[in-house]
């Protein structure tokens, strides 16, 4: 059996699936491994070390598409590469099925067998493969890394021969992953920190961090949807959580906001007022830009300064942190591997609950109901 690891060519991004350290428990079972020159570049590993690990290194992309049984990747293969692909190989990676479903057909038509990492479920035997929550943990590091580097303030409180210079005040709105991980390194560099969340039940995980967690009265409503997740509010309910964060806005240098609703747009949080209301100088990270935004002046992927404060809207975070990344995204992908390859064979057990789950498309049809009904098509069952 061949593994392919491609260079990835979405613009910006420079994670790979597979790193040199990962391919140990692969070569034992005696998969070939053929690594596209450069492929690891951007993420700290060079061809040599794909090598020294076992792999191949070849330039020949298109021969790597051609007869790769097994493809992990980080973003969605091109059209062009899809064409390309070794008919019922197995291609994993975020594949984004549920936003652009249709970019996805040219594969499904080869046919391929697609899993996604979004859909892996979110169950504690998955964990180990949940690539949603690895890169969300990246992206909570660097967007106060990134707050920090532009405000012209320092995070700790300092006490020195000159006077005492207070600490910075950061804001982190969404407490899931990405925004504990913001709490996290915010308090590390010392800032004094307060979060909203919807869900109650982050109350107690942003005090454990050493944070302040501010509570909103949603008169009765449950914000709680499946799985841990937020449901979506009625605008009354995301209108008291308006007036908390414009109310918040107005003493904070940083605002980090992370708010989700999965398989929705990116709830509006952040009023204009609320960014008018921040002193000159300070900085919005708008993590929830890939999915529109929190903030009503977001635009995705570009950074703007308005009234002195500064708004970024980063697209993907986890790819100025790609050695990391692709670490932590490599175990996921290994973790995930060890289910479909047995003994050096692909074993495909579509009933296995995570597979089912992951899995977008195999043997020419939709195995996943939500995107067989954004592309028009009945859904196979699973098995
Ligand atoms: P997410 O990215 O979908 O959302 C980020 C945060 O935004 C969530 O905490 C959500 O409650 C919050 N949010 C949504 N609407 C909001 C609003 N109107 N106002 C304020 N906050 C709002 O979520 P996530 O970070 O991927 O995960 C959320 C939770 O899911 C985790 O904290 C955890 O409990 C659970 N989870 C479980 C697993 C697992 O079991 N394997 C894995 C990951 C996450």
């Amino acid at each position: 059996m061949f593994l392919g690891i491609l260079k990835e060519t979405a613009p910006g991004e420079t994670r790979v699936a597979l790193l040199p350290e990962s391919l140990k428990s692969l070569l034992a079972q005696g998969i070939s491994i053929t690594v596209e020159s450069g492929a690891g570049l951007a993420a700290g590993a060079s061809d040599a070390e794909y090598c020294e690990a076992g792999a191949s290194v070849s330039a020949d992309r298109a021969s790597i598409l051609a007869n790769a049984d097994l493809l992990p990747l980080v973003n969605a293969p091109s059209a062009a590469d899809q064409v390309q692909l070794k008919p019922h190989a197995v291609v994993i990676g975020f594949l984004k099925p549920l936003d652009a479903p249709h970019t996805l057909t040219p594969a499904i038509d080869r046919p391929v067998t697609l899993f996604s990492m979004e859909l892996v479920p979110r169950i504690s035997r998955a964990q180990s493969m949940d690539a949603l929550s690895s890169m969300a943990t990246v992206a909570g590091y660097k967007a106060v890394i990134a707050a920090a580097d532009r405000l012209p303030r320092l995070f700790p409180m300092l006490m020195t021969a000159a006077g005492t210079i207070p600490p910075a005040r950061v804001f982190v709105i969404g407490a899931g992953v990405a925004g504990l991980q913001a709490i996290a390194t915010a308090r590390r560099l010392g800032a004094v920190v307060e979060a909203y969340d919807v869900r109650a039940a982050a109350g107690e995980q942003v005090r454990s961090l050493g944070a302040k967690f501010l509570d909103v009265d949603l008169g009765g409503i449950s914000a709680e949807g499946g799985g841990g997740y937020a449901a979506e509010l009625t605008e009354e309910a995301l209108d008291r959580g308006r007036d908390l964060i414009t109310r918040t806005s107005a003493h904070s240098d940083v605002i980090v906001t992370t708010a989700q609703v999965p398989g929705r747009p990116a709830p509006r949080l952040i009023r204009r007022a609320a960014v008018e209301a921040m002193r000159p100088g300070s900085v919005l990270v708008d993590l929830a830009a890939p999915a529109g935004g929190n903030c009503e002046l977001t635009q995705p992927g570009v950074t703007q300064t308005l009234g002195g404060v500064t708004l970024l809207a980063p697209l993907n975070l986890p790819a100025e942190v790609p050695v990391d990344a692709s670490r932590l995204y490599a175990r996921n992908i290994l973790n995930f591997l060890a289910l479909i390859v047995k003994k050096g064979q692909l074993s495909l057990d579509l009933t296995d609950e995570v597979l089912a789950g992951a899995c977008v498309a195999h043997q020419g049809l939709p195995v996943n109901a939500r995107v067989a009904k954004l592309l028009g098509a009945l859904a196979t069952p699973p098995g």
